[in-house]
Formats: structure tokens, C-alpha cells, sequence
């Protein structure tokens, strides 16, 4: 098997057909030969993994991608459903580093300079540590280097410095689809949209 397949991302389900959180196809496929999963496809129907391996082989000969073993070869599931799990999607996004770059869209919210290259990263706090700024969702922004020296230990106001926006909490759907592969989020989109948690 081709380990890169394995360990793409997998959107999981909770019971009442709510996105929770995402896994590796490896773990999916634990799931799904354990009998504690089913794949579950864009029309919403759910499929058990030998019914999955079935449906696999009508579409051997197109382009769909597959994870292959000598002795079966299975679709690369986009969703599964885990049909015993309550769990509900989590309110809160986990303040790290990798969650902030992804809220502020890998930019500098001073300037808007896309930041590809991870030197040219830093940290921002609006409101500076040295006056009691926290280091929370709401006083913190992906910063270029060349902002923050300007910024130094002031307030946006007083270095002339604008936000792009206001830091918010982001919601971790929001996240998900921001860092999902583009060739999947079609297929995302419609399970995060349902109850209306993609906002
Ligand atoms: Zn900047």
C-alpha cells in the first residue's frame, strides 16, 4: 500500500450524522474492517466495508484512487459514519500555532502579505504582553517580520498599523475546509453544511 494515501484525511461523522473530526484514511479503514464504521458518500447512504469493497470494483477502470493490497483494492473514502459514536462536534478550536495560521489564511494581518515560507512568520499580540495583552484567540494574529518590528512593543494605533480584521475564535468547520485538500472539499462541504455548522 501506498503510504501517502494512508495517511490522508478522512472527515468522520458522529452518530447523528454531525462532523466531528477528521482521521487518517488509515484509522478509517480500522474502523470500517472492525465493523465500527461505515463509509458514507455524498447521498448520504452508509456502507459497510464489504459492501464498500463492492462498490469499489465498479469503479476500478475509471480515475477514482484506490488503496491497494494483493488482495483488494478499496476506494478512498472521503467521509465515514460512525453509527455508535454520540460524541458531539467540539464548540472550541485548540489555540495552536498551525490553527492560527490557518484562520489568518497564512497572511499577515497587517499588511495582507502572504506568508509561504515559515521564517517569515511571527506571532502578534494587539494588545502587547507588556501591557497584560493574553495570548488568546482575540489578541493574536499571524504577523510578517517586517510589520512587527514596525508594531514593537505598541498598539496597532500608535504604530499606525491597521488590522486586516478583528481576531475572532474561529470555528473549527471553518478550519477544516481551509485546510482540506481542494479536491475534497465539494465533498466536505456537503457534510459540514448540514444543521448549519458551516457558518
Ligand atoms: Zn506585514
Amino acid at each position: 500500500m501506498e503510504n501517502g494515501i494512508l495517511q490522508e484525511k478522512v472527515l468522520v461523522l458522529n452518530k447523528y450524522y454531525q462532523a466531528i473530526q477528521i482521521t487518517t484514511v488509515q484509522k478509517a479503514i480500522c474502523h470500517l474492517v472492525k465493523g465500527t464504521a461505515k463509509v458514507i458518500t455524498t447521498d448520504w447512504t452508509t456502507h459497510t466495508f464489504s459492501e464498500w469493497i463492492e462498490i469499489s470494483k465498479f469503479y476500478e477502470n475509471g480515475d477514482a484512487r484506490f488503496i491497494k493490497s494483493p488482495s483488494v483494492s478499496i476506494l478512498v473514502p472521503d467521509a465515514i459514519y460512525l453509527p455508535y459514536y454520540k460524541s458531539l462536534p467540539r464548540s472550541e478550536v485548540v489555540f495552536s500555532r498551525q490553527n492560527l495560521l490557518l484562520r489568518d489564511g497564512y497572511r499577515c494581518q497587517y499588511c495582507g502579505k502572504l506568508l509561504k515560507n515559515p521564517r517569515d512568520r511571527t506571532i502578534d499580540h494587539v494588545i502587547p504582553k507588556s501591557r497584560g495583552g493574553k495570548t488568546v484567540w482575540t489578541n493574536v494574529v499571524l504577523c510578517c517580520k517586517k510589520c512587527n518590528l514596525k508594531k514593537g512593543d505598541r498598539t496597532p494605533e500608535e504604530a499606525g498599523l491597521k488590522l486586516l480584521k478583528q481576531p475572532k475564535e474561529p470555528k473549527w468547520q471553518a478550519l477544516i475546509l481551509e485546510s482540506f485538500p481542494q479536491h475534497k472539499v465539494q465533498v466536505w462541504k456537503v457534510f459540514l453544511s448540514f444543521a448549519g455548522i458551516n457558518s
